[in-house]
């Protein structure tokens, strides 16, 4: 039961509570004095004014509380604390705080980079379409339990997120608080890529190897076989036997070259090496492939030394695979030359030109992808393996050193190397 309060005690309250209206009365009749009103002309409009606010059966209403009970809470919540929007700013993940009617109250930088502005205190289906993430968010704030959904983006860029939505436990139970809900985008593209990328080189590798093992078998079953007295053709089928094993132990090289490379990658090479002998003892290792095709190879190179830090094994593969590319593929155009040039203004840079076909355009950007070959049926007549320019950029990555390809269709092709 409700205490009762004598009547005093009630009047008093009464007149803190009107304290105001009393204070004007208070002045209007000071006013009426000073304007020469009589004493009991004022008096009585004193005891009007009061009787009428103490007499008024309600009591007056407060003024009014610019929010409602539900409304005062939210400031502790509706406006996170500063600290907490900072750290939550800082995160390199995408990150949104939305209220229990899915109404964002904060986005962080890098959500806002992602998925762009959204107004403070819209719906969240405002920025996210998506019916996946709009159900399991509506699903946690019904049950208050996390859960997550992959979900992936196909504009700007394609993009593969887990999202994730979890309730926030701000407050001790049987706070009035409000709840609050985290939306998490953790970006697994990158991974997702990684994997597709060693699954295809496993197909790809598996296949290379397959082919010549497959001509290997036929070859034996033949020998075998039907032509088991044919002495005239045992001795061809030899030979192509001796160039599919010599290929696959080419294809088997190079993948080890290129997982070696991967290891080691984070390591930048420190030894000086000097490019005019080197370019000079690729050259010379190449005269024999270059006479059987027909080209001639010219060096170009400075007076004096043109040093670089590197890993010299590794640079004379580098200069090799694109020297033996230009005689291979440039063959027509009959000369490939080389440009070396050093100079203190400078980076150093080799350049390998041919006069060969060209690379059509859209070629031009996957040329370093392992395997990728502008004409499959032409490497592997001319004994590529597809791995040669991924060599190239492994290990010019390590020597933090690029590749600038340019290329004229018909015209030829021009690789340079720039430290
Ligand atoms: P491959 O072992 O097939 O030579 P690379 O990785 O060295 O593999 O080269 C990839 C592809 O790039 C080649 O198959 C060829 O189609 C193309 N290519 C490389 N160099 C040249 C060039 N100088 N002229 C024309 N095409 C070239």
């Amino acid at each position: 039961m409700e205490e009762q309060t004598p009547w005093t005690g009630k009047l008093m309250a009464r007149i803190r509570r009107e304290i105001f209206v009393l204070v004007v009365a208070l002045a209007i009749a000071f006013i009426a004095v000073t304007a020469g009103m009589n004493g009991w002309g004022v008096l009585g409009l004193l005891v009007i004014m009061i009787l009428a606010v103490m007499c008024s059966s309600q009591p007056r209403a407060r003024p009014r509380v610019p929010l409602s009970v539900p409304e005062m809470e939210q400031p502790a919540t509706r406006s996170l604390l500063p600290e907490v929007s900072a750290t939550l700013s800082a995160l390199d993940i995408p990150v949104m705080v939305i209220s229990s009617d899915a109404s964002v109250l904060f986005q962080n930088r890098a959500a806002e980079k992602a998925f762009g502005e959204v107004a403070i205190g819209a719906h969240i289906s405002a920025r996210l379409r998506s019916p996946g993430i709009l159900d399991m968010v509506r699903e946690t704030i019904v049950t208050n339990a996390p859960n997550q959904i992959e979900h992936s983006e196909r504009l700007p860029s394609e993009r593969v997120y887990i999202v994730r939505s979890s309730p926030v436990e701000l407050a001790p139970e049987g706070s009035i608080g409000e709840r609050l809900f985290m939306l998490s985008f953790r970006d697994i593209s990158e991974v997702r890529r990684i994997d597709r990328m060693r699954s295809d080189f496993v197909a790809n590798a598996s296949h290379e190897l397959r082919t010549p093992l497959a001509s290997l078998r036929g070859f034996i079953e033949t020998i075998q076989g039907p032509a088991k007295n044919d002495f005239k053709a045992q001795e061809r089928f030899l030979g192509i036997m001796f160039d599919q094993t010599t290929r696959m132990s080419r294809l088997v090289d190079d993948l080890l070259s290129l997982s070696r490379l991967e290891l080691k990658s984070h390591i930048a090479p420190d030894e000086k090496v000097d490019l005019v002998p080197l370019l000079g003892h690729v050259r010379d290792a190449l005269l024999p492939l270059a006479k059987d095709v027909g080209v001639e190879i010219l060096l170009h190179l400075p007076e004096g030394k043109a040093e670089v830090l590197g890993d010299r094994d590794e640079l004379v593969q580098v200069f090799e695979n694109l020297m033996e590319n230009a005689c291979k593929y440039g063959q027509e155009g009959k000369t490939v030359e080389v440009f070396l040039k050093s100079g203190p203004a400078g980076p150093v840079e080799v350049t390998v030109v041919d006069q060969g076909p060209g690379i059509p355009a859209e070629h031009v950007p996957r040329l370093t992808e392992r395997f990728y070959r502008v004409n499959i049926e032409d490497s592997r007549s001319k004994k590529g393996t597809g791995l040669g320019l991924a060599i190239v950029k492994h290990i010019l990555t390590r020597h933090r050193a690029r590749l600038i390809v340019k290329s004229e269709v018909g015209k030829g092709t021009s690789f340079t190397v720039r430290f």
